[in-house]
């Protein structure tokens, strides 16, 4: 099988791209090895998209987007891609068993949850611990959670909490968020949150259920233990690079560099979305990525037509 392009991740990115893609007359496949529409799947409100007036459920917003990919005639294919050969004009994607042939390919693989590694975080996974308000929130109705983390996450998760559990404890490392001010503001407003500051979790207690967290003072040393029904860990998030070999140009933590077409230093291999070294990862980014990362492919492939015609033939 044989694609003009390979979209690699089917987030906000990922859709974007493929939108753009296929609208522009290019035979596009998006590969995704979960849930399209990435990490924002989790987010209940997206408030600051464009032209939503009203907020808009991450699902919703990224189930539009692959409707409108589809609708441009995009494919796609619910498999994890294995292999990816970036030697040579036309690149080899494995998945599923199959190989799939593409002139371009465009890495939208994103980013995940940074994990705290902490004694007891892996065991209690599931049974208290949880990275993901949205999906278990609920299960904390008059309940006491804490959350750990000060970026934009970590606060708007905790606001997102107070509709259930009884009380919020906010545990960061420092005295000062980093999230923006507005999202601050709105949580020292809440009466059902309050700070933990300059401290940080060394351990998770429980037996079959999360019961308690160590927790350390920063500034004094001093140990103290915080009974908790959940935990929610929000500390940041990591590039899923697994794919990409040594050959792609990372930055220290992993994530890609691209010029801003959307180039990674591999001819015919773009990124965009979270996946990219970048200072801001939205939903608008994100699209804004995918929308340059295909017009870039566009030319690309209009460039190298002939080449193609000799080696990247349907097989
Ligand atoms: P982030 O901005 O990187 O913040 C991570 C937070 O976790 C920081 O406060 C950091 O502390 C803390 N942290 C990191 N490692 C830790 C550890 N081992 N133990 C304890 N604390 C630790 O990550 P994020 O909040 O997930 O946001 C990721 C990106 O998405 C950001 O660019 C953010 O702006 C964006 N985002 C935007 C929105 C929005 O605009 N509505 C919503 C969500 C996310 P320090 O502050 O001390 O470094």
């Amino acid at each position: 099988m044989r694609y003009d392009v390979i979209i690699v991740g089917a987030g906000p990115a990922g859709l974007a791209a493929a939108i753009y893609s296929a609208r522009g007359g290019l035979t596009t496949a998006v590969f995704e090895r979960a849930m399209v529409g990435g990490q924002i799947t989790v987010t209940e409100d997206v408030e600051n998209y464009p032209g939503f007036e009203e907020p808009i459920s991450g699902f919703e917003l990224t189930a539009k987007m692959q409707a409108q990919a589809e609708r441009f005639g995009a494919v796609f294919i619910e498999e994890e891609i294995t292999a990816m050969g970036m030697e040579g004009l036309c690149k080899v994607i494995e998945a599923g068993g199959k190989y799939y042939r593409a002139k371009s390919v465009i890495i939208c693989t994103g980013a995940h949850p940074r994990r705290m590694n902490v004694p007891g975080e892996e065991r209690l996974t599931g049974r208290g611990v949880s990275y993901c308000a949205t999906c278990d929130g609920a299960f904390y109705r008059d309940k006491v959670v804490a959350v750990v983390g000060g970026g934009d996450s970590a606060i708007e998760e905790a606001m997102f909490l107070t509709r259930f559990a009884k009380k919020v404890i906010i545990i960061h490392r420092r005295d000062e968020l980093r999230a923006q001010k507005i999202i601050q503001e709105r949580a020292f407003r809440n009466p059902k949150i309050e700070f933990i500051w300059d401290t940080v979790v060394q351990k998770i207690h429980g037996e079959t259920r999360i019961e308690k967290l160590e927790l350390v003072n920063r500034k004094t040393t001093d140990i103290t233990m915080l009974p908790v029904d959940g935990f929610f860990i929000y500390i940041g998030i990591l590039p899923s690079n697994q794919l990409l070999e040594s050959r792609i140009n990372l930055d220290s933590a992993g994530f890609v560099y691209t010029d801003e077409f959307m180039h990674t230093n591999i001819p015919g291999i773009y990124a965009a979305g979270d996946i990219r070294y970048t200072p801001l990862r939205q939903v608008v980014t994100a699209t804004s990525d995918g929308a340059i990362a295909a017009w870039s492919a566009e030319k690309w492939i209009i460039e190298n037509e002939d080449a193609f015609e000799v080696d990247c033939v349907e097989q």
